[in-house]
């Protein structure tokens, strides 16, 4: 078994507040939210960093997509909601399994720090 943190959630062996489940993605509320809503979006396969998004891959990338939206109707994320997929040491990235930030519920500035 791979010693991935967020493989493990996907795989119900660590827990988590599940938001969304289907075949290829699973979604969670992040441990220490940045916003009022703040799920964390990932696919069950492990890639690592949005560095290795490739051909073979980009299928569990799309559905992650997909998903977003879905939970954005689900919650009533009508007011809007921001994205964001940290990338490498640089881009702040802290697991190493590819995950995308759903932050909402407040106004999020812009830019980032
Ligand atoms: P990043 O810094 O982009 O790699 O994001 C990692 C995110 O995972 C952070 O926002 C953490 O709060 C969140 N996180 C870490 N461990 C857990 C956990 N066990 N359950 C939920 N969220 C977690
Ligand atoms: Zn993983």
């Amino acid at each position: 078994m791979s010693d991935c943190l967020f493989c493990k959630i996907a795989a119900g062996e660590i827990p988590s507040t599940k938001v969304y489940e289907d075949e290829k993605v699973y979604a969670f509320l992040d441990i220490e939210p940045k916003a009022p809503f703040h799920a964390i979006v990932i696919p069950k396969k492990h890639i690592k960093s949005a560095a290795e998004i490739n051909e073979d891959n980009s299928g569990e990338i799309s559905a992650v997509f997909k998903a977003v939206s879905e939970i954005a109707k689900r919650e009533n994320l009508e007011n809007g909601f921001r994205v964001v997929n940290n990338c490498g040491a640089d881009g702040g990235q802290t697991v190493g399994h590819i995950h995308f930030h759903l932050l909402a519920g407040r106004s999020l500035a812009w830019p980032p720090g």
